[in-house]
């Protein structure tokens, strides 16, 4: 995900893996939000789960409304 720092305004990319560890971190302590330093100021910009949930390249908690199934295309596999 991009974010942008609040302080210098920098933008800055967040990993997907990044974003996994840090909803994990934030369920299992409670945690509402995550703490992304900028990498240009150094200020720390708090990300909101919520944002971080719209992120995440699948659904770590709640409703997996898009899981792709197992397409039975033609298969050259021998
Ligand atoms: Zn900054």
């Amino acid at each position: 995900m991009q974010t942008r720092c609040y302080r210098c305004g920098w933008s800055y990319a967040i990993k997907q893996d990044e974003i996994i560890a840090a909803l994990q971190a934030l369920e299992a302590g409670g945690g509402v939000h995550y703490d992304a330093r900028c990498p240009r100021c150094r200020h720390i910009n708090k990300l909101s789960i919520e944002m971080l949930r719209r992120a995440a390249p699948r659904p770590v908690t709640g409703k997996a409304s898009e899981e792709p199934e197992a397409a039975e295309g033609p298969s050259s596999e021998s």
